[in-house]
């Protein structure tokens, strides 16, 4: 089937991503970490006025739970990070030095995009590789982020409504 698409104002995030609709339920959390809409410890602490939140992340409780603590710190998401850290950075590694120009790289911003790391002038092949080779593994590595998180913190929440009925 020939699926052709009016990409329109469609976020350029987006425009990678192919018609399976598993992958297209990947997107928003890495449309929202982009956009800075990914409400994490640190955003709630920052918008909270009538009552005191605190930044520390829930998960590990070690530190403040910022983007970076997310993505590349939090101990309590190694396990659905670090297979997937190590391909980015083995095929990142390769992909990036026949695309980009610019560097060094920020890791945390070439997971959330690895399109703002390839030069416009690029070689096909380069581009390419990023659309079906880096993106694909940045956008899971989110997704599976967001994932674990979302469960540990369910978890948590279990235990504190638990606690509260004794
Ligand atoms: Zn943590």
């Amino acid at each position: 089937m020939d699926h052709k698409y009016n990409i329109g104002s469609v976020h350029p995030l987006a425009i990678s991503v192919s018609a399976n609709l598993k992958d297209i339920r990947k997107i928003p959390v890495r449309l929202k970490i982009s956009t800075g809409n990914y409400i994490l410890q640190t955003h709630k602490a920052s918008f909270s006025k009538n009552h005191y939140i605190s930044p520390t992340c829930k998960l590990c409780s070690k530190a403040d739970e910022t983007v970076e603590h997310f993505i590349l710190l939090c101990e309590k998401l190694e396990e659905a990070r670090i297979p997937l850290l190590s391909k980015i950075l083995d095929n990142g590694s390769l992909i990036l030095a026949k695309v980009t120009t610019s560097f060094p790289i920020d890791l945390i911003q070439l997971i959330i995009n690895p399109f703002c790391y390839v030069d416009i002038n690029a070689n096909r092949t380069g581009f390419e590789e990023t659309s079906n080779i880096l993106e694909p593994l940045c956008r899971q590595l989110l997704y599976n982020l967001h994932k674990k998180r979302y469960a540990l913190l369910a978890n948590i929440d279990k235990q504190g409504s638990r606690k509260s009925n004794f």
